[in-house]
């Protein structure tokens, strides 16, 4: 086989067998196909589409270029959440340490940064210590300690993924149905996964926009799941504005611990916690969405959730003082407020520009494994449907010198709307598929 002729043949619209993908997957995690052919090969994916049994078959390789974890050895059921990615979305610190505080340990895969949209790890390895890579020993012994550990894919866990993960961020591949599907399921089925709520993104700021689109990628990462043995629950979440106030890796950890605090911004509570209600009605631990919920309050208000939150930092070699001293935390050395040029109602903040902008700030990539700098970002004042005075302040930019300040000002500016007539936020949760 060679990697051309695959090339060629998605190019032209046609269906890869099995062992066609097996050859690019397993190719390109061993090195033996270079980048160029891989983002060839990506992009004929996300132009010509895949079938259903092309993305499973394509999820399976992911997930055979490296190992599958069984930790039922160290919990007897294992809950996991995934989102397709969005902007400001710090979901997964406020939702792993809450459900773990319920008794239900949480062991995820996360991502880095891709496109617009933000990373987890990259969140948290903004926390001064803290490590993304790790051992399988060091993974098991992180979920034995403290119930919860996120880390990222390695050589020994859907390396596949790590590789082209990267790869799709900086060749304009990610938005790809296919792609996506597998990335994700691929990770949670490598990561022993029993039960997967899918956290997807709907709108600007999410890499499907319309309800739809992320439908459809909700429905096939449902399919590829069951055919697998777990059970699935799929979230359509709005993703029009950016959630919380905070976008910027180490802005969202500081906003995630208030969250964690029993504060923060309302739209981010209100999400989390009906991601992690999700959780404990899949994972057993409640029956209904109102026991779930109680029990989800009952440990974020009484501080067990931040208690948890510093363990698993600590488990993964972080400063977990963070939680209580955020000036721990990277700081950017420009923070200017930007007033609101109109009164009104804020009608529309387009949340792939913010996404765009952080990304130019510094906060994301623009080339494979290029440095980020986890202090710059965006904390965002009022949010859409709510009352601003002009000259009041709308927004504060956190930067690393004046000209990226001065670019994102007149950029961020652009990506509002106004208008005089009251405006209603957009509900959190467009959908639950079970
Ligand atoms: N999250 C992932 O892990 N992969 C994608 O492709 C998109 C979001």
């Amino acid at each position: 086989m060679r990697a051309v002729d695959i090339i060629a043949k998605k190019r032209d619209g046609e269906e890869l067998t099995r062992e066609e993908l097996a050859f690019m997957v397993q190719g390109y995690a061993r090195d033996e196909i270079p980048d160029y052919q891989m983002s060839a090969w990506a992009m004929a994916v996300l132009l010509k589409d895949m079938t259903a049994r092309e993305t499973a078959d394509l999820t399976l390789e992911m997930v055979a270029s490296g190992e599958t974890l069984d930790l039922h050895g160290v919990a007897p059921i294992l809950v996991d959440k995934h989102s397709t990615g969005g902007v400001g979305d710090k979901t997964t610190l406020v939702v792993a340490p809450l459900v773990a505080a319920t008794g239900l340990p949480v062991a995820k895969m996360s991502g880095r940064g891709l496109g617009f949209t933000g990373g987890t790890l990259d969140k948290l390895e903004s926390i001064p210590g803290f490590r993304t890579e790790l051992s399988l020993d060091a993974f098991m012994d992180c979920l034995r300690a403290c119930g919860v550990v996120v880390a990222g894919q390695t050589a020994d866990l859907v390396p596949a993924d790590g590789k082209l993960y990267a790869l799709r961020d900086v060749t304009a591949t990610v938005p790809s149905l296919p792609l996506i599907a597998s990335s994700i399921m691929s990770k949670k089925i490598a990561g022993g996964a029993d039960a997967i709520v899918l956290d997807v993104k709907v709108g600007r700021g999410a890499l499907m926009e319309t309800l739809e689109e992320a439908r459809a990628l909700a429905e096939r990462m449902m399919q590829i799941g069951r055919a697998v043995g777990r059970r699935v629950t799929a979230v359509l979440s709005d993703m029009s504005q950016p959630l919380g106030q905070a976008v910027g890796n180490a802005l969202e950890v500081a906003e995630a611990i208030e969250a964690l605090r029993g504060g923060g911004p309302e739209d981010l509570r209100e999400h989390c916690l009906g991601i992690a209600a999700e959780m404990l009605l899949l994972g057993g631990k409640a029956q209904t969405r109102a026991e779930a919920l109680e029990q989800l309050v009952e440990v974020l208000e009484s501080g067990q959730a931040l208690e948890r939150f510093c363990a698993w930092i600590a488990a993964q070699g972080g400063d977990p003082h963070v939680a209580h001293d955020p000036t721990l935390l990277p700081r950017a050395p420009v923070i200017v407020a930007v007033p609101s040029p109109q009164t009104g109602y804020i009608e529309r903040i387009d949340a792939r520009e913010v996404g765009l902008v952080s990304v130019a700030m510094g906060a994301g990539r623009e080339r494979k494994g290029e440095r980020i700098d986890p202090a710059v970002g965006i904390m965002l004042g009022p949010k859409v449907g709510e009352w601003v005075e002009r000259g009041a302040p709308l927004l504060t930019l956190h930067a690393s010198d004046r000209p990226s300040l001065e670019t994102a000002r007149e950029r961020l500016l652009r990506a509002y709307a106004w208008s005089a007539e009251e405006v209603l936020p957009p509900a959190p949760f467009h959908d639950i598929l079970r």
